[in-house]
This record gives structure tokens, C-alpha cells and sequence, in this order.
């Protein structure tokens, strides 16, 4: 179940600090409290769901597609295609999720590793 208190739920409802980079009345980008790189933000839809599968499964496909194009503007607004980034959902805990509110990293500005395990 949905936990309304966790982290990501606190920064979006403002009970918690984050640096903001974009904000619309559905989504949040803010930037990651332990960057993994020089760009390392996290983007949020504001929505009550734990992951990626509950956020497709429970929202409208336009919900869903505005997520994504709101991740490309931001791509777009901070030139991140020129130098390359990287898109990360980690969907449960065995794969690192730690925060369960749905949620994308976004990350450039450093060579990255190839290896993604
Ligand atoms: P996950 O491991 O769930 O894919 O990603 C969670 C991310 O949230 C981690 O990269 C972690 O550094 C970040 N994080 C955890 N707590 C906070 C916080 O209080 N503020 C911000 N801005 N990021 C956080």
C-alpha cells in the first residue's frame, strides 16, 4: 500500500526541502540529495503510486505520456541530449529501489558506467 508519508509524497506536499528544478501541477523534478553525477535529478508524477507498474496500471495514458514528455522538456531546457543521459526506475527492492513513490532518475554530465549491474 501507498505509504503518504514517505519522502518523495513530504517534497511534493512541501513538508520537506529538495531543490527544485521544474514543477507543474502534476509532476516534480528536484534534484537527488546524493548525486551520482553531475546532473542527477528525480522526476516525479504526484501521484499515490509505489512504482513504475502501479503508475502505468493506475493512471490515464495521457497522465502517463505527459510524465515522459515533461522528462524530454527538461532534457530539451537543459540540453542534456548533447552530452547524453540516462533514464533509471528501479522497480522493487532487490533492485535498489529504496523511495516507493514511482519515480525517474535522470542523469548526465559524467561518463557513466556500461555496466548497469
Ligand atoms: P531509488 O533507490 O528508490 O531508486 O532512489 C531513491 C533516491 O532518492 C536515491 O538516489 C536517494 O539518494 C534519493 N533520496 C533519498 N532521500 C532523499 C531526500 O530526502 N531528498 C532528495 N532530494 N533525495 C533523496
Amino acid at each position: 500500500m501507498y505509504d503518504k508519508n514517505n519522502i518523495f509524497a513530504k517534497i511534493i506536499r512541501k513538508e520537506l526541502p529538495a531543490k527544485i528544478i521544474e514543477e507543474t501541477n502534476d509532476f516534480l523534478c528536484f534534484e537527488d540529495i546524493a548525486k551520482a553525477s553531475p546532473t542527477h535529478w528525480l522526476v516525479v508524477p504526484k501521484t499515490k503510486d509505489r512504482n513504475f507498474s502501479e503508475f502505468v496500471s493506475n493512471n490515464h495514458p495521457e497522465t502517463i505520456s505527459n510524465f515522459y514528455k515533461f522528462i524530454q522538456n527538461l532534457v530539451k531546457k537543459y540540453n542534456l541530449e548533447e552530452q547524453g543521459y540516462r533514464l533509471i526506475t528501479n522497480c522493487g527492492e532487490s533492485v535498489g529501489q529504496t523511495v516507493f513513490h514511482f519515480h525517474v532518475h535522470v542523469m548526465s554530465g559524467k561518463k557513466l558506467s556500461s555496466k548497469l549491474a
